[in-house]
């Protein structure tokens, strides 16, 4: 294959036309490996996700061979193996990849050992796919000594190189949890300065759209190396559909908002390692529970699905922005969720739970900053629970309710580290501190202000104690029955795929002492 300067707008030459124009950044491996491209179908890499006690979600997808192939069922061979060589099978099996599932594959193991590493990898004709690592979670009554868990969100492509993934990988978490904004579905900007790299690919629409960012996305080696090297927890935010979408609420000129949303549903789940009971019959059931032994029972919550509009939205903005309180009775209107009243209820049902069964630490995954976040101006984000503050009220009253032995949460949206002790009112943000929270900066997307502004609002909110808005990088929670570590790594420079990494600071919550604390 060869790269043609001005490719014809075929969407199947799309590989070619996206990197034509990426190829003034680094070039991904494939981009240049054309004909090495036509024949290895798993040019996205591998992925797996959701680990319970005894299995996991293997995933993958083939890519099609060339223009008009591949438009039938593909049968995939799998294997799981003790060893990285594969000497040692413990299951093997097929798969078939459907056309209408964009030849995802989405293999669900069972029975296996619990506490236990394997290795994984996929067959397809004369094609092997790079061999994954993925892990089954400690038994549900067992109490591990420790569990490492990394957190990270939004990649913006043209925003930065994926260095983070790289430091990611070589921390060794035992799970990443990805909190949203996997793709974001805009054209590059016209003006490319300062930015990492660009595509071509048109603002996602359509189901091809989407397929297609997410084959841009995942092209990339790095990101594809961190999918390969333990399971995934997945959840979305707003870009893997639409900017600040709210439920069936999108943009007022997007004439069919909801045909937009399921198309880049299915190619979520198409490019994830999500079970089948995720795929329901209106979309998709992201809200779930992974479980750590007794030492962690993380929550893993979906809030763009079923979220009330934002508290006086104009139809025509593109985002959903800030307004004054006293402007917009609206915003404290208590029947208005972030949740959804059912994932409320499930929620709080969760939480109970991990009352009765002595969980050490409960995680809540959500996707943005739960503690409050006062403005100098006395603006309020209507975007974030900032904007849904009877809901909040509502959580952190369940929370409290349950007497939970430990709460942290994690998040992200913001492409800023937040590190708060979370009071139990949000009203007060000097009362009793119920839990800790940790919302983590970006992969790559920049954050939109300036540090100025972020020590400004430091400086207003006692319980915020540390904002960060310069860095890009990822999360490591290091998690033991006494204690839970937060380590906030980031990369020297964003712009660069080989960028190193350093800590930006550390935080240590004592069991029982909710709260971080500066280490
Ligand atoms: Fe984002
Ligand atoms: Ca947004």
């Amino acid at each position: 294959m060869h790269v043609r300067s001005h490719p014809a707008p075929d969407r199947r030459d799309f590989l070619r036309h996206a990197t034509a124009v990426a190829s003034m950044a680094a070039l991904p491996r494939w981009a240049w490996a054309g004909v090495t491209l036509r024949h290895d179908p798993f040019g996205l890499g591998v992925a797996s996700g959701d680990p319970t006690s005894d299995g996991m979600v293997l995933w993958t997808r083939l890519l099609p061979e060339g223009p008009g192939a591949a438009s039938g069922p593909l049968t995939v061979r799998w294997e799981l193996a003790d060893d990285a060589a594969f000497r040692k099978i413990v299951r093997r099996g097929t798969a078939t990849a459907l056309p209408e599932l964009g030849h995802s594959v989405h293999v669900e193991l069972a029975g296996l050992a619990p506490d236990r590493w394997y290795h994984y990898r996929f067959l397809h004709g004369d094609a092997v796919s790079p061999t994954g690592r993925t892990r089954t979670a400690p038994a549900a009554d067992r109490m591990p000594e420790r569990m490492r868990l990394a957190f990270a969100s939004c990649q913006n492509w043209e925003h930065g190189h994926y260095a983070a993934w790289h430091h990611l990988v070589q921390d060794e978490p035992d799970l990443v949890l990805f909190l949203g904004d996997y793709i974001y579905e805009y054209t590059s900007p016209a003006h490319t300065r300062g930015l990492a790299r660009v595509q071509t690919l048109r603002h996602a629409t359509t189901l091809s759209d989407f397929r297609d960012r997410y084959t841009l996305y995942k092209s990339d080696p790095l990101l594809q190396a961190a999918h390969a090297a333990c399971p995934w927890g997945v959840v979305w935010d707003d870009h893997e559909v639409q900017n600040d979408y709210a439920g069936t609420t999108g943009r007022a000129d997007t004439h069919d908002f909801l045909a937009l949303r399921s198309a880049a549903w299915q190619a979520f789940y198409e490019h994830m390692p999500l079970r089948a009971v995720s795929l329901g019959a209106q979309g998709l059931t992201l809200h779930r529970r992974l479980a750590w032994g007794q030492l962690a029972h993380i929550h893993l919550l979906d809030m763009r699905q079923h979220r009330d509009v934002q508290a006086c939205r104009r139809p025509e903005a593109r985002s959903a922005g800030a307004v004054q309180p006293e402007d917009c009775a609206t915003l404290a209107d208590p029947s208005r969720s972030l949740l959804g009243m059912a994932q409320e209820r499930w929620l709080d049902n969760g939480l109970a739970q991990d009352a009765r069964q002595q969980a050490r630490w409960s995680v809540l995954a959500q996707t943005t900053l739960l503690s409050p976040r006062a403005y100098p101006s006395g603006l309020r984000a209507t975007d974030t629970w900032d904007g849904y503050p009877a809901a909040r009220q509502r959580l952190l009253h369940s929370m409290a309710g349950h007497a939970l032995r430990n709460t942290v949460l994690l998040g992200g949206d913001i492409h800023q580290n937040y590190v708060c002790r979370v009071p139990a009112d949000a009203r007060q943000p000097d009362a009793t501190t119920l839990a800790s929270e940790f919302c983590g900066t970006s992969i790559s997307s920049r954050a939109g202000t300036t540090q100025d502004k972020v020590d400004a609002i430091v400086r207003h909110n006692p319980h915020v104690l540390l904002a960060r808005c310069e860095e890009r990088g990822y999360g490591l929670a290091d998690i033991t029955p006494e204690r839970w570590t937060t380590t906030l790594r980031a990369v020297q420079d964003p712009l660069r795929a080989d960028s190193g990494a350093y800590t930006l600071a550390r935080f240590v919550v004592e069991d029982r002492h909710p709260g971080p604390e500066r280490a």
